[in-house]
Order: C-alpha cells, then sequence, then structure tokens
C-alpha cells in the first residue's frame, strides 16, 4: 500500500502533496490508455475511496473521478461526470480564478498552492471546497491530477466564530465598563471605556504597563495576590469594590470583577470596572439627606405640639371663662379655633409616628408573622365586632423584622379594610406567598377598592382620597406602611379595582 494513502483527512499541505504525487505514480502505473481507470488495481481501490474527491483531466475533459467526486458533485455516477469540463463545476463568478490557477498548476510540476474556491454540483448545490493539483503524467498525455475537500462544515464554524467574535469585540468596544487583560505582569488589551476611565487618550499609554499601577498602594497586596489566584483559576468571579487611580494619580472607586481566560495561548485575567464613585457619593447625600429630613420631621412635630396645646387650650378657657359674655358668632369662632388646633395636634401627631419609623424602629429579630396577625385582630377587636368583619388567614411564616412596627403594618391595612368597606360587611384574608428567600404577604378586603390611577399616592404622606366627614383619618397610614416595608428592605403595593375589593401586598425577607 502506498504510505501516503491512509484514509484521513490531510492535517497539511505538505501531506497532501505527497499523497498527491503516490497517486500520480500508482495511477499512472494502474492505467491501460483507457478513457478512464477501469480495472480495478489496489491503487485505484484506494483512490475510489478516498474522502476527498480526486479528479484527472486530460485534454480539458474529465478521464478520472473517484466515488468522493460524485457526492461532491451531485453526480449518480461516474458517466454523469466523465468527459465534462472541470469549469463547468465552478461557478461563474470564479471561473477566471481557477483557469488562472490550473494554468500555474500545469507550469509547476511541484505542485502550487492550494486554491480555496466554491465547486457547483450537478443538482445546483454550490460547496466551499479546497483544491490542489499536480501536472501528471496519464498514459503519455499531460494531465492534470486534481484533489478537492469539502471545506463547507468548517467554512460554517469559521463564519460562526469570527461573527461571534464581531458580536463580542462590538459589545466590549461600547460596553460603558472598562474592561482590560492582563498576565500579572503587564496590560494587553483595554477597550475605549477603559482608556477613558483610566484618565488616558489612547489605548498605547495603557497597554504594556502594570496592573498594579492602577490599584491603591494601600490595597496592591491584596490585588497581587487575587489576581496570582486567579491565574490559578481558583477564584470566582464576584465583583469587589476597590480604591484606584487614574494616570494622573487621582482616585475613584470602582465595583472590579475578574475572570480567568486564555489570550493569544497565554494564561491571563480579564477585568471588567465599574465607576462607582458618583452612585456612591449620591447614595451617601441620599442618606445623609434622609437623616436630616427626618430629624427635622421629629424636632418640628415634637416641638411644635407645645405651642399648639396653649393655643387650643386657651381656645377652650375662652369658651368656658366667657361663654355668657360673647355672643354666638364669637362662639362659633372659638369652636373652629378648637377643631383646627386639634385637626393641627393629630397631624402633627402623626408626622411625628412618622419620622419614627425610621429614628426609633427597634432591631430585627425573627418574628412570627402569625402571633403578629393574631395581635392586630384583637386590637382591631371592636371595629371587627361592630361591622361583624369576617377575618381569616393562611399559615404565615416567620420574618426578620421589627415586630413592634410590623404590628402597626398589620393593623394600619387590617384597620383599613374595615374601614373601607363600603355596604358590605368586611370578609378579609391574609395571604402568603413565599418567593425565594422573601414572602409577599397580602391583605385582601371586599371594600370600595381603589381607581388604579390613585394606586401610587395613596402611599404619600397625607394623601387621601375621601372626604373626612365620610372616611375618617389623616393620610398617614399607607405612607406609614410603605416606610416599615421600605425599611425591611421590602416592596409594597395594591391591586384591584374601584367597587371590587383591594389588595395590599407587600414583600419580606423570611427567616433563614
Ligand atoms: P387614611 O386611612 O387616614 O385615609 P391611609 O394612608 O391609610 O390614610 O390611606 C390613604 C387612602 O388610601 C385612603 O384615604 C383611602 O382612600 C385609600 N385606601 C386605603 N386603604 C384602602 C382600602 N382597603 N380600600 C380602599 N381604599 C383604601
Amino acid at each position: 500500500m502506498p504510505t501516503g494513502l491512509r484514509r484521513r483527512n490531510p492535517e497539511t499541505v505538505a501531506e497532501l502533496r505527497s499523497r498527491i504525487a503516490a497517486l500520480e505514480v500508482e495511477l499512472a502505473a494502474a492505467g491501460d490508455g483507457a478513457e478512464h481507470v477501469s480495472e480495478a488495481s489496489d491503487a485505484e481501490r484506494l483512490v475510489r475511496f478516498l474522502p476527498e474527491a480526486v479528479m484527472v483531466q486530460c485534454g480539458g475533459r474529465l478521464v478520472f473521478v473517484n466515488d468522493a467526486t460524485l457526492r461532491l458533485l451531485g453526480a449518480a455516477s461516474v458517466e454523469d461526470l466523465i468527459g465534462r469540463e472541470i469549469l463547468d463545476f465552478i461557478p461563474a463568478e470564479e471561473r477566471s480564478d481557477v483557469r488562472e490557477r490550473t494554468r500555474k498548476w500545469r507550469d509547476a510540476r511541484s505542485g502550487a498552492a492550494p486554491l480555496r474556491h466554491k465547486s457547483l454540483g450537478l443538482d445546483g448545490t454550490v460547496v466551499d471546497v479546497e483544491t490542489t493539483a499536480l501536472a501528471i503524467d496519464w498514459h503519455g498525455q499531460s494531465a492534470m491530477l486534481l484533489v478537492s475537500r469539502d471545506r463547507s462544515e468548517r467554512v460554517k464554524t469559521e463564519t460562526a466564530l469570527q461573527e461571534s467574535e464581531e458580536r463580542y469585540r462590538g459589545l466590549v468596544e461600547l460596553l460603558p465598563d472598562a474592561v482590560y487583560i492582563h498576565n500579572g505582569k503587564a496590560i494587553t488589551f483595554i477597550n475605549p471605556s477603559g482608556v477613558r476611565m483610566f484618565g488616558a487618550e489612547t489605548a498605547d499609554q495603557i497597554v504594556g504597563r502594570a496592573p498594579l499601577d492602577f490599584s491603591h498602594p494601600a490595597e496592591r497586596g491584596y490585588v497581587v495576590e487575587r489576581s496570582s489566584e486567579i491565574l490559578k483559576r481558583n477564584v470566582g468571579k464576584e465583583s469587589q469594590r476597590r480604591r484606584r487611580l487614574r494616570l494622573d494619580g487621582s482616585e475613584y472607586l470602582a465595583d472590579v470583577a475578574a475572570l480567568p481566560l486564555k489570550w493569544h495561548g497565554e494564561s491571563a485575567v480579564l477585568v471588567v470596572v465599574q465607576d462607582v464613585t458618583e452612585q456612591v457619593r449620591a447614595q451617601e447625600e441620599l442618606r445623609r439627606s434622609n437623616a436630616e429630613l427626618e430629624q427635622f420631621a421629629y424636632v418640628a412635630s415634637h416641638d411644635l405640639q407645645e405651642p399648639l396645646r396653649t393655643v387650643a387650650s386657651y381656645c377652650q378657657l375662652l369658651e368656658r371663662r366667657y361663654k355668657d359674655k360673647l355672643d354666638q358668632s364669637a362662639m362659633d369662632y372659638i369652636g373652629f379655633a378648637v377643631a383646627g388646633a386639634k385637626r393641627m395636634q393629630l397631624l402633627i401627631s402623626d408626622l411625628l409616628q412618622f419620622s419614627r419609623v425610621g429614628t426609633r424602629g427597634k432591631e430585627f429579630t425573627p418574628t412570627d408573622c402569625g402571633e403578629v396577625f393574631s395581635d392586630a385582630v384583637s386590637n382591631l377587636h371592636q371595629a371587627i365586632v361592630e361591622s361583624g368583619a369576617q377575618v381569616t388567614c393562611d399559615k404565615l411564616p416567620v420574618v426578620i423584622g421589627d415586630r413592634v412596627q410590623l404590628g402597626q403594618l398589620f393593623q394600619n391595612l387590617m384597620g383599613n379594610a374595615i374601614k373601607f368597606r363600603g355596604e358590605r360587611v368586611p370578609v378579609i384574608h391574609v395571604g402568603a406567598l413565599v418567593e425565594g428567600s422573601d414572602v409577599v404577604l397580602s391583605v385582601r378586603d371586599n371594600g370600595i377598592g381603589i381607581d388604579p390611577q390613585h394606586r401610587e399616592r395613596i402611599f404619600q404622606i397625607f394623601q387621601r382620597l375621601h372626604e373626612r366627614d365620610k372616611y375618617p383619618g389623616t393620610g398617614i397610614g399607607l405612607a406609614v406602611c410603605k416606610k416599615i416595608v421600605e425599611r425591611h428592605g421590602g416592596r409594597i403595593w395594591v391591586e384591584g379595582a374601584p367597587d371590587e375589593g383591594s389588595t395590599f401586598l407587600f414583600s419580606l425577607p423570611i427567616a433563614p
């Protein structure tokens, strides 16, 4: 068996060439001058079953083809191809290239570089192929031995790879975060956002520099340790908040995530940096101004109570002492002043209650919502009896929270469900639905419902939808509920429609 004729794909052009040379010798020896090889020599049998298409063209016509050629060109039998011109199987737009290359192949007896082109089968199928050829002697005549390999799978993979690379490149180029790659010693790649974030104008100013140049000196030891762990591939990809330096030495705060990757065959670290300086500053500012506001609301409501009490009590004194000396109008005016002062007292004490959610909250402990529900039911006993309300609940979980505030939350929502019952006997149900590490609790009623357009507004302080004489209240209850839920890291919202009842839902963290 000729050494070059093993049934596997040739790895290199050189290997392919040596196989073609061996074929040339074997085919020339096997032929008897007929139009195509008909006597089955060992070499012919081998050539027939080669996975590559092997063809011999002599005098401009095909004189020999193997089985793989039939498959490649969509032919049913050898007769479909023998006698045809090779150019018949090349799409029109590539014919001049192939003709040109065939000339070169003919002139260079040692074989020329392979040509990548498309082949057009009898059934119209176009396939990507790679062809190499040699000028040979075919029974005394000069001929061309052509070997074509189907590259369509490879082309498909290469195209998919190229497209995915383009997608990732586009993503990295457009990403607002800095993305860079280093090998422990030097930065080897940085994206445009990275160039800007590092305070440079071009990537050249960054590439080649040590990654540590951009870490704060106080954190360099840790960063070195972590980079070497990542290079050894035993660190997760969680992001960390780090102090970093720009090119000019100025500092910024960033969330940094790093991953091991192979870059040009070398172990490397891919780093994604998000500048959070502004975000952290804004959060701190918000926290500070919230604390200030809370403090202000507390002091204002606390200190306003005293003078207000004085106004109210002197008005009442006036009323008592001078009722015989004053006419009815004066008495009415005093009555209005007393009612106004009382209402103001109520609003101020609500404001105080609201501000206390943030300032006077207790520590969070595991709290059984079932017990909180029972407490709320007993505190609302009077209203439940008077309205004939029917109150039920699911099995409620243990959550992590402030027991007193959760009591206030349940009581406000259940109290509202009774208060806004309309003409119906209230039917109230408290439900619980566990969602991961949170539970969504719900207080559902069959009362007057809420117009969807007011779903946000009712959670704002002192916002109400009704006249005081129809439904008493100051509009603080739901604002307090929202503040309590948010203090617990949850969210509160309402569902339902006018006349169809309301369901207030809020999420809380479950005790582990
Ligand atoms: P208040 O009860 O003092 O009016 P809230 O803040 O508790 O204040 O409620 C704000 C408004 O939301 C209420 O005035 C009412 O219009 C509406 N509301 C609250 N709970 C319900 C409910 N269960 N059904 C219908 N409307 C409600």
